[in-house]
C-alpha cells in the first residue's frame, strides 16, 4: 500500500502541473496516470496559449490565461526546459461584414477594459503574416497569446514534479476509490492501492467516472477535437492563426442545456458552424484542427470534418490549398456542461 499526503489521479497537464506546484510547497504527493505521462488530449492539442493581458480589474479568466502564460515562461527560461514556448501572438480572420462589425464591438470593449487587443486591416495583418489572404475583411490581433508544444510541456512538468520530491506511478489505472471514516481516502489501481488524505481528480474528460467512484456528479463530458497536419516545410506561418466565424456563432447561440456544453461545432451529426485554429510547429510541420464534437469516447478523426477544416485554413492561408494533408489524429477535451472552469474543493 503507498501512503500519501495527495494522490492526484491524472497525467495530463493538469495533473503534472499541480504536481510540481504542490512538490515546490513541500507537499508530499504522488501521482497515479493510467497510461503514460500526456497520453491523451495533453498529448494531442493544437499547442495554442491565449491570454489577452490582465485587464484593469484582473478576473478569474485573467488569472487563469496570464497565470498560465508566465508559469510557461518560467518553464521555458528560468527551468531551461524546452517546450518550444514562443510568444507569436494570434490573428484571428475575419470574413464577413457580420463578423467585422461583432469583432469591432468586441476590441472596443475589451480595449476600454485595459486588455491588449487590436482590429488590423488585412494590410496591416499582412505585414505580420504575410500568407493570410488579402480576401480577409481584417484581424483580430492578440500579441500575448503564444505556442509551445503540448507533450514537450506536460513532460517537463512531470520531471519538474519529480526532481521536487513528487511520485509518479505511471501504468496505474484507478479502479475503485472508497472514503474511510477517519477522512482518508483507499484508491484501487491496476497495480498497488494508494491511501492518501486528499486526492485531486485530474482525469481530464474521464473525470466523470472517477467521480462517480466516489458518488459524486462531476459534471464534465468528452468532446472529440481533431487535427491534420501537412509536411514539414520552411517556415511559414509565424503567428497562431484562428478564425471568427465559431465565435460569432457562439457568442449568438452558445447551444449549451443540461446534457450538452457550449461551443460545439455539431448538434449531433449536424455542422452549426466551422471553428479553427493552427499554427506551424518548430519540425516544420503546419497543423490546423478545431471541430468539437459530443460523439462518447470515440476517438477516430471524421474525414468529412478534416476536410472541411483544411478548407477553411486555406481561405485563411491560400497557400495551403496546394499544400496535401500528411496525417490526422484526434483526442478527447473535457468540456464541462457550464463553460466555466472545475477548479478547488468539491462541495458534494
Ligand atoms: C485536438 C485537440 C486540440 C486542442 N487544442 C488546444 C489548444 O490549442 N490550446 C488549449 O489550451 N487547449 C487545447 N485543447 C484542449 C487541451 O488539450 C485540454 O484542455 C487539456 O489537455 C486537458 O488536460 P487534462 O490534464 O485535464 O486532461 P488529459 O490530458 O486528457 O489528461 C487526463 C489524464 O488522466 C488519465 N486517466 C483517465 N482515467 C484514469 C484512471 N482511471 N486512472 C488513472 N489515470 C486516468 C488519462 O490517461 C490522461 O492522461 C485541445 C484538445 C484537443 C483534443
Amino acid at each position: 500500500m503507498t501512503e500519501t499526503e495527495i494522490l492526484i489521479i491524472g497525467g495530463g497537464i493538469a495533473g503534472a502541473s499541480t504536481a510540481f506546484h504542490l512538490a515546490q510547497y513541500g507537499r508530499q504527493v504522488t501521482l497515479l496516470e493510467r497510461g503514460e505521462i500526456a497520453s491523451e488530449a495533453s498529448g494531442v492539442n493544437a499547442g495554442a496559449i491565449g491570454a489577452i493581458g490582465w485587464g484593469n480589474v484582473p478576473d478569474l479568466e485573467s488569472h487563469l490565461t496570464m497565470g498560465s502564460l508566465e508559469i510557461f515562461k518560467s518553464l521555458q527560461i528560468e527551468l531551461s526546459y524546452d517546450i518550444e514556448f514562443r510568444r507569436s501572438g494570434s490573428l484571428q480572420a475575419i470574413q464577413t461584414e457580420a463578423e467585422y462589425a461583432f469583432i469591432q464591438e468586441r476590441v472596443i470593449a475589451l480595449r476600454s477594459q485595459g486588455y491588449t487587443v487590436d482590429l488590423l486591416t488585412t494590410r496591416e495583418a499582412r505585414t505580420l503574416e504575410p500568407g493570410i489572404s488579402p480576401a480577409l475583411l481584417g484581424c483580430l490581433y492578440m500579441p500575448m497569446r503564444a505556442q509551445a508544444d503540448p507533450k514537450k510541456a506536460t513532460q517537463a512538468f512531470a520531471t519538474a514534479a519529480k526532481r521536487s520530491g513528487a511520485r509518479l506511478l505511471l501504468n496505474h489505472e484507478v479502479t475503485g476509490i472508497h472514503a474511510h471514516d477517519d477522512e482518508t481516502y483507499e484508491v484501487e489501481t491496476t497495480r498497488s492501492p494508494c491511501r492518501a488524505a486528499t486526492l485531486v481528480i485530474a482525469a481530464g474528460a474521464w473525470c466523470g467516472g472517477i467521480g462517480a467512484m466516489l458518488g459524486l456528479r462531476i459534471p464534465i463530458v468528452p468532446v472529440r477535437g481533431q487535427m491534420w497536419a501537412s509536411a514539414a516545410l520552411p517556415p511559414r506561418v509565424f503567428h497562431t492563426i484562428s478564425a471568427a466565424e465559431s465565435a460569432l456563432q457562439w457568442h449568438i447561440a452558445p447551444g449549451n442545456n443540461d446534457d450538452t456544453p457550449p461551443d460545439l461545432t455539431h448538434r449531433g451529426d449536424q455542422r452549426v458552424t466551422r471553428h479553427l485554429y493552427g499554427r506551424q510547429t518548430r519540425a516544420g510541420e503546419i497543423i490546423f484542427g478545431g471541430d468539437r464534437q459530443l460523439v462518447g469516447y470515440h476517438k477516430i478523426p471524421d474525414p468529412a470534418g478534416i476536410k472541411v477544416n483544411h478548407g477553411h485554413a486555406a481561405e485563411v492561408l491560400p497557400f495551403l490549398c496546394e499544400l496535401p494533408i500528411q496525417r490526422t489524429w484526434a483526442g478527447l477535451m473535457p468540456f464541462p456542461l457550464d463553460g466555466m472552469p472545475l477548479i478547488g474543493q468539491n462541495a458534494q
